[in-house]
């Protein structure tokens, strides 16, 4: 199946392989019902790009709106609720993790990093702070306003880290590490896989990504609706099965040189650092 099994949503039982999901339309083979066939494939391949489209606005204006306060206490220093404090201690572990393997390697003020979907800069400024050459960017304005602004505050020289507000299918350009932390929850693996792929087409030398495992599904579930009671506060969570994400990777030519595992209460994040193979 093409992109246009991405309609709907993913289930344990519909899940798409890396060797299906680039595959374009060209490639089907449309058989004696042909016209037919070929309707229904572009009519849902349209379906698919309105899914793919609705789903960056709602994720886009969450950010922008009621997601930006929310995330921005999170990911901030000031009180928060007990089970915002257990998300901030679980992400902040996500972000040593990362720093720790990027650190590790002792050529961070060689390399050139992107950060694709910022936030605030949890990871962004200190690994500028580090000596690495950062573009950071986010889709939303907001985030990246205010990431912006912890740099001016927290970084003596800014001048090795950039800001840009960017859909993350839109970065270009070439980078020795490209990192996306905590963003593929909101997308289905179809969309998911189609961002992974665009960032691993950037790095040079090595892709970091974290997702919510599948394994925990149910439980981030009912966690996250716990943090965001009602439909206006929240965006739809996606979980992914690590072995689809890991065929995506290979067919891009990564595999896999480091695994970590975050998980507190009510936040689990699963990250993988893949390296051209
Ligand atoms: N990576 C950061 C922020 C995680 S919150 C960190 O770990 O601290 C998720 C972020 O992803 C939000 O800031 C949201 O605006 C951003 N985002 C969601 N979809 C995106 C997309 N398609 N392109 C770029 N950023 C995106």
């Amino acid at each position: 199946m093409g992109r246009g099994g991405s309609v709907g949503r993913i289930t344990d039982s519909q899940q798409l392989t890396a060797n299906t999901f680039p595959r374009s339309h060209s490639d089907i083979y449309y058989g004696n019902a042909g016209i037919v066939r070929k309707t229904v494939l572009i009519f849902i391949s349209k379906l698919g790009f309105m899914t793919t489209t609705n789903d960056k606005k709602v994720v886009k204006e969450y950010f922008n709106a009621t997601g930006f306060d929310r995330w921005r206490r999170i990911y901030g220093e000031g009180e928060v609720n007990k089970v915002q404090e257990d998300i901030r201690i679980g992400h902040q572990q996500t972000i040593d993790t990362v720093i720790e393997w990027v650190k590790q390697d002792g050529n961070l003020a060689d390399i050139s990093i992107c950060d694709a979907g910022c936030g605030v800069g949890s990871l962004s400024i200190p690994l500028a702070q580090a000596g690495a050459k950062v573009n950071a960017s986010d889709i939303s304005e907001k985030m990246v306003a205010e990431a912006g602004e912890k740099a001016k505050e927290v970084l003596e020289d800014a001048s090795n880290i950039t800001f840009s507000v960017q859909d993350l299918e839109t970065i270009g350009g070439k980078y020795h590490t490209v990192i996306c932390l905590d963003v593929l929850i909101h997308y289905p693996l179809s969309e998911a896989g189609q961002m992974i792929s665009h960032l691993a087409s950037l790095a040079e030398s090595r892709l970091i990504i974290s997702f919510a495992p599948k394994t925990f599904w149910l439980s981030i579930l009912k966690k996250i609706g716990e943090l965001f009671p009602g439909p206006s506060k929240t965006t739809r969570a996606y979980q992914h099965s690590e072995a689809d994400i890991i065929k995506i990777l290979e067919g891009m030519g990564f595999s896999i040189k480091r695994t970590g595992m975050t998980s507190t209460r009510f936040y689990y994040s699963r990250i993988l650092e893949a390296t051209r193979s």
